[in-house]
């Protein structure tokens, strides 16, 4: 694949400019990365030579749709790329912060039955270009909000860790030219052990996210297909050793399903898998969101709350994650890039 804008890296992008003068290096990489522009914006830079990278390193997003819900605080972008394929992203501006939620890849393999994602099927991996433009672009509109994106969570579309060397890519870029603290950067993983360990290696200490939704292998097979391929014992010594490595807390995403994974005894395994790690846990409960292939719906209000219970009881760490944008279509699970998902009503197509 011929690469795009944000595809090189400063050095890639040294080679690109040979025979330009050494400062226009510093030039288009602060107007890329600092002032968040387009590159024909970045007005320091000559007219032509701004026209001979449009041609060589063109961007890879074009908008489709996007879409605000009513207060503008959710955006969720659907983009399409040069082969067709499509993609979303949602920014979410927060009193106190502002993150985007970027895809890895265009679908997904992993087939969680309760994922709108997971139920359209794989496309493609995404490239580090694609990923951080979709997040030079949140930026962007963040910065005409007057605010600063700070946080990226890899939670859109698709698996991070069956891309990790994309995924990584897009990291080291994002810390080393947007300037954003490892810290404030979430990968999530349904449970890939190889990418986990290959993650382990990697310098900078990113937060991990594991989808757990079951504590025993019985109902996260079924839940999670490759479960069966990465069973919960093993996939707790990944995290564990992850944990070890990085001295950073583990998060524990759990989409609570009415009467499948909301009962007293769940909450108590999952107390006893959170136990079972040297480092503190995280749980985050999500209800779940409609997806049209999946009948079962989320638990009730009163059931998140009593789960959360359970769990603080037991002595677990959990918050309940404010539900963003199910208005829009932009929820956890719901991007479906284009398909619509909301049972309701008909989203409009383009
Ligand atoms: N593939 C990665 C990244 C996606 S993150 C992963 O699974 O971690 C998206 C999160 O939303 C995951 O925790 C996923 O399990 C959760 N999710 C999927 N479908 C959902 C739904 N219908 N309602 C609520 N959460 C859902």
């Amino acid at each position: 694949m011929s690469p795009t804008l944000y595809t090189p890296d400063r050095d890639e992008l040294a080679t690109v400019l040979a025979g330009e003068p050494r400062y226009r290096l510093d030039q288009l990489w602060e107007g890329l990365y600092t002032q968040l522009a387009a590159p024909a914006d970045i007005s320091n830079i000559p007219k032509q030579l701004r026209e001979r990278l449009a041609t060589h390193l063109p961007t890879s997003l074009t908008s489709v749709v996007r879409r605000e819900n009513d207060n503008g605080d959710t955006v969720k972008y659907l983009w399409e790329l040069h082969d067709g394929s499509r993609i979303e992203t949602v920014l979410m501006v927060y009193p106190d912060r502002v993150t985007v939620c970027v895809s890895s890849q265009a679908g997904c393999a992993m087939a969680c039955g309760f994922c709108a994602t997971g139920q359209a099927g794989f496309t493609r991996q995404l490239t580090v270009g694609e990923i951080v433009e979709q997040v030079v672009m949140a930026a962007r509109d963040a910065r005409a909000m007057h605010r600063r994106l700070a946080n990226v969570v890899f939670m859109g579309m698709g698996e991070p860790m069956a891309n990790e060397g994309a995924v990584w890519g897009s990291v080291e870029r994002l810390h080393g030219a947007l300037g954003l603290s490892a810290r404030h950067i979430t990968i999530s993983t349904v449970g890939l052990i190889p990418g986990i360990r290959t993650l382990t290696q990697r310098p900078l200490p990113v937060n991990l996210a594991v989808s757990l939704h079951a504590a025993n292998d019985e109902l996260r097979d079924e839940l999670v297909p490759i479960n069966k391929r990465y069973p919960i014992d093993d996939l707790m010594r990944a995290c564990d050793d992850y944990l070890e490595a990085k001295g950073r807390r583990l998060s524990f995403e759990w989409a609570m399903i009415d009467g499948v994974n909301d009962r007293e005894r769940d909450a108590a395994e999952l107390a006893t898998l959170c136990r079972r790690l040297r480092l503190a846990a995280h749980v985050n409960l999500i209800p779940l969101n409609p997806t049209p292939g999946y009948p079962t719906v989320g638990s009730s209000k009163a059931r998140v709350a009593q789960f959360h219970t359970w769990l603080t009881d037991l002595g677990v760490n959990a918050t309940v994650r404010r539900n963003r944008g199910t208005d829009i279509d932009a929820a956890c699970g719901q991007l479906a890039a284009g398909q619509p998902v909301t049972l309701r009503r008909k989203p409009a197509r383009d």
